[in-house]
């Protein structure tokens, strides 16, 4: 475990840029940050980064907050919730973004570019024909006053542009990827409020961490390169700069970026498909973070064993083998109750209590998702049983006499209407045992050879269905 000193109040946040579905890997940094803070103690802040206004949409804003509910990733701070820091949506914050680029600008340290998108395209060609990384040019960072004057008395559009100091190295650590180094030099002067006058993302994604008074940010690798940028962006304006930490990227089994292709990438579909919110949590608990322990894990002891220094570089493959595995172990650590609860949609309308814990208790060892206890609730409650071939064939190859003998030695589960089977009496009048005896009652009651152990599904099954289920076999 990193210790901190005591004097840095921990808190982290979740910054999504609404333009989207809730995908895993920001559940999974969302996840992250939260329990960073719940281990120390601190703040898990929510920003809504929605500074874009042509690809942010109040739709995916709505959606994200109800995904990170349903994952039961309360934000300390945030929308719907507000604090000191509000308002939590970036496109709410231009007025203070404004003093800062006054700031800037008063200072020298950034200055309006005049470049349309096609110098910026001819430039970015050029130098990479040229065999060199594209970065801006220069091309408006010494206008004098007056030309900066005539310019914008032409009425051309400008963006401001943040200078980048020369010859400079920047050195930090990374709480992932350790000491990191870039030379300014590699930098080109970027872009900090568009020609729309939204701020730009490493403005106002910087900006606000400081004035959330952000300790920690964990995010994405594929923002590595961004935190040279944010620092200096924080250190001209002398504002705190948090301790960055970049989670590697989550992928696919085959090496590529999770999306689509790889099924369900979103935190919507997955909740849809039926997979509980925890056993989500606990999959991607374990997605580049490594723990010992292997068990389904509350997200109170995820907190506590959230540890930075196990957060790994490698990138994590998500599997959706993997997920299942979690899903199932979140399913077998139901307690009955729970799992009635669970499955209630699946239920039929007034069942009696026992009657449906009987139920549930027969077929949690056969249900992964809520979805695959549909199946044995019409095996089990409903009016006419499908008989698969097989299964129909092996209560018919076992004689009516047999049958016979099952549906005398049905009764009644003492207090309730599930049925009871007097199994030594049906061997003993027939002289069958093991699977002689059990796959032809299986086959009978269930209409299929395979399934939850018997007698507990028998239990949960009325006692006059399942003697008329045997009884239609018993006919010569
Ligand atoms: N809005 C950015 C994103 O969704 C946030 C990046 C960050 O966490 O700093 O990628």
């Amino acid at each position: 475990m990193i210790t901190l000193p005591p004097a840095v109040k921990v808190a982290t946040r979740f910054a999504p840029s609404p333009s989207g579905e809730l995908h895993l890997g920001n559940a999974r940094t969302a996840l992250f940050n939260c329990l960073l803070a719940r281990r120390h103690g601190g703040r898990f802040v929510l920003r809504i980064e929605d500074t874009d206004a042509d690809r942010s949409e109040q739709r995916f804003t709505a959606a994200l907050l109800a995904d990170l509910l349903w994952l039961e990733l309360a934000w300390d701070e945030g929308p719907d919730r507000g604090g000191p820091a509000a308002p939590y949506h970036q496109s709410e914050r231009s007025v203070l973004y404004q003093q800062y680029f006054e700031q800037l600008e008063r200072a020298g340290l950034a200055y309006p570019c005049f470049c349309t998108p096609l110098e910026l395209e001819l430039s970015r060609r050029a130098q990479l024909a040229a065999g060199r990384p594209p970065r801006y040019a220069g091309t408006c960072r010494a206008l004098s006053d007056a030309e900066r004057a005539a310019r914008l008395a032409e009425g051309r559009k400008s963006s401001l542009r943040f200078r980048v100091p020369d010859g400079r190295s920047l050195e930090f650590d990374d709480l992932v990827y350790g000491p990191q180094r870039f030379l300014t030099d590699d930098i080109g002067d970027f872009i900090i409020r568009r020609d729309n006058g939204a701020a730009g993302f490493l403005f106002s994604n910087a900006v606000d961490d400081a004035l959330m008074q952000i300790s920690h940010v964990l995010r994405g690798a594929d923002h590595l390169t961004n935190t040279p940028r944010q620092r200096l962006i924080l250190a001209a304006l002398d504002l705190p700069i948090p301790q960055y930490g970049h989670v590697s990227l989550l992928i696919g089994p085959d090496g590529q970026p999770l999306s689509k292709r790889h099924g369900a990438a979103s935190v919507r579909e997955l909740r849809e498909a039926g997979y509980a919110s925890l056993a989500v949590c606990n999959d991607l608990f374990r997605l580049g973070h490594s723990t010992a322990n292997n068990r389904v894990l509350s997200l109170a002891q995820m907190g506590a064993a959230f540890e930075l220094t196990h957060l790994q570089r490698a990138s994590a493959h998500f599997e959706s083998s993997q997920l299942r595995h979690w899903q199932s172990e979140w399913v077998q650590s139901l307690t009955v109750e729970q799992a009635r609860i669970w499955l209630a949609p699946l239920l039929p309308a007034g069942l009696a209590p026992e009657q449906a814990d009987a139920f549930v208790t027969a077929v949690l060892p056969n249900v992964v998702l809520a979805e695959d206890a549909r199946l044995w609730r019409e095996v089990v409650f409903g009016e006419a049983l499908t008989y698969e071939p097989p299964a129909l064939e092996a209560a018919r190859a076992a004689g009516a006499e047999f049958f016979r003998a099952a549906a005398a030695a049905i009764g009644t589960q003492t207090g309730g209407t599930g049925g009871r089977l007097d199994l030594a009496a049906v061997s003993d009048a027939t002289g069958r045992r093991g699977a002689a005896l059990f796959t032809p009652l299986r086959a009978a009651l269930t209409g299929r050879l395979h399934g939850p152990q018997l007698a507990p599904l028998l239990a949960a099954m009325p006692a006059a269905r399942a003697r008329a289920r045997l009884l239609q076999f018993a006919r010569p």
